[in-house]
């Protein structure tokens, strides 16, 4: 029997998938049929949708009201460290979901998937990609990369980076110290978390660039002011962020 190659690579394709995605969706346990499922259903994708509520001009949190966006009253009283930062979506539902199996399960594919909605809602907001000479993303202790095989927030600038041909400065802003996440501090600690814990590698990279930093989620936002602050005092002119979500 002969095979012609493209068949053979096909086939090869289909293999590699089975091996690498699951047949059926990680949420909802349908099976996954349509060529482009991968992991998630398309049926749970719907569910992921921009939110229509208002929020700071500024930090960029969501207000309970709807109506214009306007400065929340932490920002009238004191500018965080960076211009601008956007969430394109509430830390909850299928919206978390998603991000917890992308962060904890290996599903490097959903970030990407993450990050190309987080460019639909957020591509209108003319003022954040404005002058943008170079994507950050937040970067993670190295032993805690190794742990989790790769850094979220890079797979999200990655994909960023091919649709809005802006460069990602790997390597640019390093976590030098492990602690512990986030996740399982309450808001004070976050703040006392991240102090001390970035620190820029090269800064002829940063000088007088203007930056948009990247990451999973906001929550106090004590990450994002700490990076932009670091990145600031090494010479950044303007530091701007999106995070897929905000808690
Ligand atoms: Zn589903
Ligand atoms: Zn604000």
């Amino acid at each position: 029997m002969i095979f012609s190659l493209p068949k053979i690579l096909s086939t090869s394709g289909k293999l590699a998938e089975l091996i690498f995605f699951p047949s059926f969706c990680q949420l909802c346990s349908v099976l996954l049929e349509l060529p482009q499922e991968r992991v998630i259903c398309h049926g749970c994708w719907e569910h992921v949708r921009a939110q229509r509520r208002s929020y700071c001009l500024c930090c960029g949190r969501f207000f309970q009201s709807m109506g214009e966006p306007h400065f929340c009253s932490d920002c009238l009283e004191t500018r965080p460290p960076f211009s601008l930062h956007r969430s394109a979506s509430k830390y909850e539902g299928k919206v978390k979901d998603i991000i917890l199996l992308f962060k904890y399960h290996h599903y490097k594919v959903l970030g990407k998937e993450l990050a190309r909605f987080a460019y639909q809602v957020l591509k209108e907001e003319e003022e954040l990609w404005r002058k943008v000479d170079a994507l950050i993303p937040v970067p993670l202790h190295p032993r805690k990369r190794r742990k989790r095989g790769f850094n979220q927030a890079l797979v999200i600038a990655e994909e960023l980076e091919k649709i809005k041909g802006i460069q990602v400065a790997q390597g640019t802003l390093l976590k030098i110290k492990n602690v512990p996440a986030q996740t399982s501090l309450d808001a004070e600690d976050r703040e006392k978390n991240v102090i001390g814990v970035f620190r820029v590698a090269q800064d002829d990279q940063i000088k007088g660039k203007r930056l948009l930093l990247i990451d999973d989620v906001y929550t106090t936002g004590a990450t994002v002011r700490e990076c932009s602050r670091v990145l600031k005092k090494a010479g950044a002119k303007e530091v701007k962020a999106i995070t897929l979500a905000q808690a």
